[in-house]
């Protein structure tokens, strides 16, 4: 089975012949096998997911790779994305939406305690499985801190780097150089996503929306839900703060927060 795909690979549902456990199988495109910075990104997915134990991030199990085929084993989540699920149900009730970035915000928290940012936070990465316990997942631009700089491209290529939509406008400037709080305020885009049902600037070309993102306040979240809490509301601009230092300053104080 195909479980999805975010243009980067594609993932299946594997059974494993003996052990009957079902894994989530991501799959680099052959294509991108002879571009070392694909290959590069991939396994730096598995590294990252490998330093991380926690039940709000995807498990991964093991890297490998068949010939030119190159895969990573997760654990497998029964469940639907955020983007989908919003895509498919409209926005989220106040609380579910509270409750799923909050527990997103736990995750993260673990995540840059053992000194990783995600850098694509996005509803698409979030999955939700049948408890409704949050996971992220998808850690291929997550990153150690302080590692080597000159690994990264230094233009943003949305058909590289993924959408431009929930981006921190810090990481637009200089993605090496961001801290947690660029994922907080990717977070804070994708719950105002679970508010609304679109990304706070969903209009226009790809410079258009990375200068959004820099200069321009969002549409009020009431205008498309009147009743929404203010408390919420304010929670999630706390988030989408231009400024880090105006955001909640660790994913932990977002949490505990939401
Ligand atoms: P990409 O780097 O291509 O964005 P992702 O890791 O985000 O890859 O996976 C793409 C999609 O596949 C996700 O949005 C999700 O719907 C599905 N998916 C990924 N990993 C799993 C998993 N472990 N269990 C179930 N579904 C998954
Ligand atoms: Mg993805």
């Amino acid at each position: 089975d195909r479980l999805g795909s975010g243009g980067m690979s594609t993932v299946y549902l594997a059974e494993h012949v003996l052990m009957h456990r079902r894994v989530a199988i991501k799959v680099l495109p052959k294509n991108r096998v002879n571009d070392s910075s694909y290959l590069a990104r991939f396994h730096r997915e598995a590294q990252a997911a490998a330093a991380l134990d926690h039940r709000n991030i995807v498990r991964a199990y093991d890297v490998d790779n068949d010939g030119d085929i190159h895969f990573l084993v997760m654990e497998y989540i029964e469940g639907k994305d955020l983007q989908a699920m919003v895509k498919d149900k409209g926005p989220l009730e106040y609380q579910l939406a509270a409750e799923y970035a909050r527990q997103a915000a736990v995750g993260l928290a673990h995540a840059h305690q053992a000194g990783l940012i995600h850098r694509d936070v996005k509803p698409a990465n979030l999955l939700v499985d049948q408890s409704n316990v949050v996971k992220v997942l998808d850690l291929g631009l997550a990153r150690f801190t302080g590692e080597d700089r000159a690994s990264l491209t230094v233009t943003y290529d949305e058909n590289v780097l993924g959408t431009a939509d929930y981006l921190a406008p810090e990481q637009a400037l200089d993605s090496h150089g961001v801290d947690g709080r660029a994922d907080i305020y990717s977070l804070g885009c994708s719950l105002y996503y679970l508010l609304t049902g679109h990304p706070p600037f969903p209009e226009g070309t790809l410079p258009q929306r990375l200068m959004a993102h820099q200069k321009q306040q969002p549409p009020s979240i009431y205008q498309d839900r009147p009743d929404a809490p203010p408390d919420l509301v304010q929670i999630c601009l706390r988030m989408m703060a231009k400024k880090p230092r105006a955001r909640y300053q660790s994913a932990t104080e977002a949490a505990v927060s939401t």
